[in-house]
């Protein structure tokens, strides 16, 4: 009994010292020149890796644009998919594991992925998932003329197809399997879970430069940049939810938008003077990122707009290769053994 009065003790001087250092943290003078601009890209864990391919490229009709590793554990493919060059905010990638045990999804947590596409498109993936076999369910209505269908990939990640009135003149993947008027555009939002609100509430609103934009039930809708489609976050307050476990099948982060590098060490010092545990800057070859865990304990990351994924292959031909950064070139040969073929699936319109 004492034992746990002591460790609630602990949690309340953490999270008040997490309450003060959010205003100090504000106060601080550093200015940002434009600020986070919507979401970078969601990172999530899969299985088996073809079935991963097959589906967002074969099924979603995002365009497969980078074949990398995982950077921290080579022996693990890293995917980006995305639009036709793979811009930020189109940017979906996985961790395939291949076998493995599986995540739960909960509290702490990105729990769900919305994608942007027409209004007019809904009965055209309504058809398309039915066609491949995908259950869904929707579309429903939520508020502000949006309908959304929701339905799982392969390995249980949790996503939406948000059909919406609000402009979105992103184009998508051109040449995809899905007929360009129909693609999906990028991200919509994303929607985490936290047992407290207030705390990520007050770094959203008073560090990060997010705007509330409705409440519905426990559900608190923020965007960040010019809004719209693309940066939105949805935060699902539920206090007794358990907790999430990330392993296959469950979102490991997401990314959001700074314009470049500069931006990025004014964020890390914003941050970290806001009280978050921020990392060192680390390369990921095609942006560069810091990350930290929002105080429900949702992991973020910011990463850089530059340089992109053209930089070590041509646009036409991305994601064809496996691609490797400098510093893992010597180990290629053990590493293309290691991981399993991937086939391109087959592409039928
Ligand atoms: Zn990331």
């Amino acid at each position: 009994m004492i034992l746990i009065a002591i460790a609630i003790g602990v949690a309340l001087i953490l999270i008040g010292a997490g309450a003060s250092a959010l205003k100090s943290g504000e106060g601080s003078g550093l200015h940002m020149s434009q600020g986070i601009l919507g979401i970078h890209h969601i990172t999530a864990m899969a299985g088996a890796a073809q079935k991963n391919v097959d589906f967002y490229v074969g099924v979603l009709g995002l365009r497969l644009v980078k074949k990398t590793v995982n950077f921290d554990a080579p022996d693990v493919y890293h995917f980006y998919y995305g639009d036709t060059v793979g811009n930020p905010g189109t940017i979906m990638t996985f961790f395939p594991f291949g076998e493995g045990p599986r995540g739960t999804s909960g509290a702490g947590q990105a729990t769900v992925t919305s994608f942007s596409i027409r209004h007019e498109s809904i009965e055209f993936w309504t058809q398309r998932l039915k066609e491949h076999g995908v259950s869904f369910s929707g579309p429903e209505e939520r508020s502000h003329q949006r309908q959304v269908i929701l339905f799982r990939d392969p390995d249980g990640v949790a996503l939406e197809l948000v059909a919406h009135e609000g402009a979105d003149s992103r184009p998508g993947w051109e040449d995809g399997p899905v007929p360009s008027e129909h693609a999906i555009r990028g991200f919509y939002s994303v929607t985490v879970k936290v047992r407290n609100h207030a705390p990520t509430f007050a770094l959203l609103t008073e560090v990060m430069g997010f705007r509330l934009l409705e409440e519905v039930g426990q559900r608190y809708r923020y965007e960040v940049g010019e809004g719209g489609a693309g940066t939105i976050i949805d935060v699902i307050r539920q206090q007794d939810a358990p907790y999430g476990r990330n392993a296959i099948g469950t979102i490991h982060h997401v990314a959001w938008r700074v314009a470049n590098e500069d931006e990025l060490l004014q964020w890390q010092s914003k941050l970290r003077g806001a009280g978050m545990r921020v990392t060192e800057v680390r390369d990921r070859n095609y942006f560069k990122s810091i990350y930290f865990r929002e105080p429900g304990g949702v992991l973020f990351e910011l990463a850089t707009d530059p340089p992109g994924f053209a930089i070590d292959e041509s646009v036409e031909t991305l994601g064809t290769d496996l691609k490797l950064p400098e510093w893992l070139e010597s180990s290629r040969s053990q590493l293309e053994a290691q991981l399993p073929p991937i086939q391109s699936p087959t592409i039928a319109r």
